[in-house]
């Protein structure tokens, strides 16, 4: 089934997709971590995010601006996966490195880039059940189109790879000539890969918002948005964060909860969103450990009070 571009701005005040995720028995648990240092290993990630209050967290694969991984250490990976399962903590959302550009211009950068991502999908299945975010790509002049085809080849290549893993598409703000500014776009690119069941979509508050999506003033709308247009199955993981800027600036800078033109209203309505119950969602926030021991605390009580 294909949606017609555009089709969502249609003026329609039927909200029947709500109702269908609010008929369920009882909510799932909530998760809530931050993104955390991969510096000391897994245990210490997950010792971490319980001092911090938070249940699950986000880390990076690698150096998010190098490229060499360290060394999975199995003993490590086997001890955090019985901490993970004492302590309740949900599926984790990696993070790919910032350099993973599947669709640029020089060649060898795009294979330097498509090197790490298969190579991330082998380390992923040490851990399996989790997810791995990457940004789809900047195009740098070759055209949209261009750059669709070129993540989606990507993807047609690593996720046989990822047996145990889902890999989600980032929404993007847009800055430069950023893949990924639109669901329509995110869309396009799964159009093209095979292995869909094993592709979702990670949802920033951030980038969505500076993309020019009314977080603000119309939840529901935008929510309804990427139901039709991409399916909220599809919807696995959430960047919760606000943003320093304007609706549709394409500026991508995250601000802390609250504090920035989101709001804390409208982030409190993503998190308590029928919709989005269940998923796990990340703060990549400007804080250090205090700062998110406190916006987790802040989320937990928002998630408690649904
Ligand atoms: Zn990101
Ligand atoms: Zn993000």
């Amino acid at each position: 089934m294909t949606k017609k571009q555009g089709e969502f701005i249609r003026i329609d005040k039927n909200l029947d997709f709500i109702d269908k995720f609010m008929r369920k028995e009882e909510c799932e648990m909530g998760y809530i971590g931050n993104h955390l240092s991969a510096s000391k290993g897994f245990l210490a990630m997950g010792k971490q995010i319980t001092k911090l209050g938070g249940n699950t967290f986000a880390f990076f694969t690698r150096n998010p601006r190098g490229g060499k991984a360290k060394e999975i250490d199995e003993k490590d990976v086997e001890e955090f996966l019985a901490y993970k399962e004492e302590k309740r903590i949900g599926a984790l959302v990696a993070h790919a490195p910032y350099t993973m550009n599947l669709c640029a211009a020089k060649p060898d950068i795009r294979s330097f880039s498509k090197e790490m991502f298969l190579d991330d999908m082998r380390r992923m299945e040490f851990l399996p059940g989790n997810f791995y975010n990457f940004h789809p790509g900047s195009h740098v002049g070759q055209g949209t189109e261009a750059g669709i085809s070129m993540i989606a080849e990507a993807l047609n290549e690593a996720l046989p790879l990822a047996e145990h893993t889902t890999v989600l598409l980032e929404t993007m703000a847009g800055k430069g000539s950023e893949v990924g500014r639109s669901f329509e776009e995110l869309r396009q690119i799964m159009d093209l890969v095979e292995c869909r069941d094993r592709l979702g979509v990670c949802f920033d508050t951030c980038h969505t918002w500076d993309a020019g999506y009314d977080l603000v003033g119309n939840l529901d709308e935008v929510l309804k948005a990427f139901d039709e247009i991409i399916g909220l199955d599809r919807l696995k993981a959430v960047h919760l964060n606000d943003s320093m800027n304007e609706k549709a600036s394409h500026k991508d800078r995250h601000e802390k909860l609250g504090q920035g033109r989101i709001g804390a209203d409208a982030l409190k309505a993503v998190v308590c969103h029928p919709a989005l119950d269940g998923r796990p969602f990340i703060l990549e926030t400007p804080n250090e450990d205090e700062g998110y021991a406190k916006e987790i605390a802040l989320v937990k009580g928002w998630m408690e009070q649904e």
